[in-house]
């Protein structure tokens, strides 16, 4: 694969940045991090730093991306990836609207406008299959009328949407691939997603509030099946692209919790609750796009990357 030489990660201290920070030194690029939660301050975001903090090559920027000089730090970059916005469907409706309006869309434009001036040649940007509402009786392909179902959605919808409108201005070298990723899951994952919640659940034997009746279906992706999709998609052959990045099946929730007990050897203690405002019904990636572009495979199962996550969480 070619090589990164500089790239910028925005969300550094997140889940997904975390790891695809690690990925990118391990291939030799120089990584610059840009997250507004410090590690002085937030153990999350300090645990998912652990192992880049002082390492040669990561420089980490503290600071909120609606604010920062992001001029000066997309310059002589190679590629940017993305990543910073506010996760999560339920929370997005009411109040905190605005804060997802914020990250997730108006900093996108912010950092488009500074990867332009800066003549940045790819930006990988993540959006979500969030974007897609329910699927439609098959896995979801990228051409398909996108109808998201939550105000998250919605935001991450109009972030991809604009960056493809960036990326095909004239007057620009900017390049976009916004990567549609279905639930990640593995070590450091948000402590508000099902699987990390399932496996606490285990751990502490306070039940796991289920939503719904178990039989909603979701495409689980492995952190580092994201990842390499991540970084194949910095040097994919693509102008202005939407590529689903899925984990090849999807799993109803009751099927996820069977996992989880043969997994962990428990049965997992549970409290059924009604479905939440916002959640879908079934989630599923149509990969077709991703293994001609990107040349993606997905390669854990949701066994192995549930045993994965188990051990750090034991760990
Ligand atoms: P995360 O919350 O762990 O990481 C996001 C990081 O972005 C956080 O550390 C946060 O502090 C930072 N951030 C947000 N807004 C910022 C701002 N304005 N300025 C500076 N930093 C800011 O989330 P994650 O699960 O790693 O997700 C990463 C990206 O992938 C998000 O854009 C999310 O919408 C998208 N995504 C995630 C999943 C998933 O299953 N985890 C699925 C689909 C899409």
């Amino acid at each position: 694969m070619q090589q990164v030489e500089r790239a910028v990660v925005t969300g550094v201290a997140g889940f997904i940045g975390s790891h695809l920070a690690e990925a990118l030194l391990l291939q030799g690029a120089n990584v610059v991090g840009i997250d507004r939660r410090s590690p002085a301050s937030d153990p999350v975001a300090a645990e998912n730093l652990e192992s880049l903090l002082g390492r040669r090559g990561f420089h980490l920027v503290e600071g909120e991306l609606g604010e920062l000089d992001l001029r000066s730090l997309t310059e002589g970059a190679s590629a940017v990836f993305h990543l910073a916005g506010v996760p999560g469907v339920r929370p997005s409706w009411g109040e905190r609207f605005a804060e997802y309006l914020a990250s997730n869309v108006m900093v996108t434009q912010r950092l488009l406008e500074a990867c332009v001036s800066t003549d940045v040649p790819r930006m990988v940007l993540a959006s979500s299959s969030s974007v897609y509402g329910n699927s439609v009786g098959r896995p979801s392909r990228e051409e398909d009328l996108p109808f998201p179902l939550s105000p998250y959605g919605v935001t991450k919808l109009a972030a991809e949407r604009l960056s493809l409108a960036y990326a095909v201005r004239r007057d620009t070298p900017l390049s976009v691939v916004a990567l549609r990723y279905f639930t990640v899951y593995g070590p450091r994952q948000r402590p508000d997603m099902a699987i990390g919640r399932i496996l606490r659940a285990v751990l502490t034997g306070h039940p796991l509030r289920l939503y719904g009746d178990g039989v909603q279906r979701r495409d689980f992706t492995y952190v580092g099946d994201a990842v390499a999709a991540t970084m194949a998609a910095c040097v994919a052959p693509a102008q202005a692209e939407a590529v689903n990045v899925g984990g090849g099946r999807s799993v109803s929730m009751l099927d996820v919790l069977a996992c989880a007990a043969q997994v962990t050897g428990q049965e997992v203690p549970i409290l059924r609750d009604v479905t939440q405002l916002g959640d879908v019904d079934t989630t599923e990636a149509d990969l077709t796009r991703a293994r001609n572009l990107l040349g993606y495979e997905p390669s854990t199962s949701l066994a192995e990357g549930m045993g994965q996550q188990w051990k750090w969480i034991t760990s």
